[in-house]
């Protein structure tokens, strides 16, 4: 399996990567860790690949246009148009183990780390679906990925030297096989109850990509309209 990640940081991939079953996968040649970053993409000589949110608000957004780019260059030197596209996001499918077993199967996937606010909204048009790692914000996709990356390598055919360490192991099928009568389950906590509620989509810089533009409200400088707007937009998870 080839797992290519895009970031802003790939310095913090080293020491994971390169470490105990990580490495041994990569030595074995049962998997390839490709690392980018995305400031080789930026969209000036200065690195630049965030702008400012369209309606105003604080932080910065992770610009289109460096993003796509990169996406299509990674995709044409790999060869393989069947790379697919995972952003890593708090909007995300929640990973669990049966994502990763899904996941494992597929013979490429490159993972797109967001920082800052996060991405302008039109890359989804470009990617095959986002993940999260569970409902909390972290700063950055980074964290996600390795976690994501380490939970699919160890179920690489191969990689643990024996194979029935992940056929009998917490969350996996082989262990539900073994239950013969159901469990009965304790109750619930409270906070199972929280209803989770998204940020609204984020724009920045241009205005039109390929087609995609920038909702017009957003560009109105109405202040009321844009809070309208937003607060329509919140999503629920
Ligand atoms: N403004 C965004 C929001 O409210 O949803 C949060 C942006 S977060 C500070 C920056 C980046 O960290 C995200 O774009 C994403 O790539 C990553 N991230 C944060 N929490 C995550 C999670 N639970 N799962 C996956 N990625 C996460």
């Amino acid at each position: 399996m080839i797992i290519h990640i895009l970031t802003l940081f790939p310095q913090v991939f080293e020491p994971i990567l390169n470490t105990s079953i990580l490495k041994r996968a990569q030595e074995k040649d049962l998997a390839t860790f490709k690392l980018y970053n995305l400031r080789n993409w930026a969209a000036d000589k200065h690195g630049t690949d965030d702008d400012r949110p369209y309606g105003g608000g604080p932080g910065m957004i992770l610009k289109v246009e460096p993003i796509y780019q990169a996406i299509k260059d990674i995709k044409t030197k790999s060869k393989n148009d069947q790379i697919s596209v995972f952003l890593l996001s708090p909007r995300g499918k929640t990973f669990n183990q049966s994502l990763a077993q899904k996941l494992v199967k597929l013979d490429q996937i490159l993972l797109i780390c967001g920082r800052y606010e996060g991405f302008d909204e039109r890359i989804r048009n470009f990617t095959d679906g986002e993940i999260s790692i569970g409902n909390y914000i972290l700063t950055g996709g980074e964290i996600p990925a390795m976690v994501i990356t380490d939970a699919l390598v160890r179920l690489i055919p191969g990689v643990l030297k024996k194979e029935t360490a992940t056929k009998i192991e917490s969350f996996s099928s082989g262990l539900s096989q073994l239950v013969k009568k159901p469990i009965k389950q304790k109750s619930s906590p409270p906070f199972s109850k929280i209803d989770y509620y998204l940020e609204y989509p984020q724009y920045t810089r241009p205005e039109s990509f390929m087609g995609f533009t920038v909702p017009k409200v957003l560009l109105s400088g109405d202040h009321q309209k844009i809070s309208q707007w937003q607060q329509k937009n919140i999503l629920k998870k």
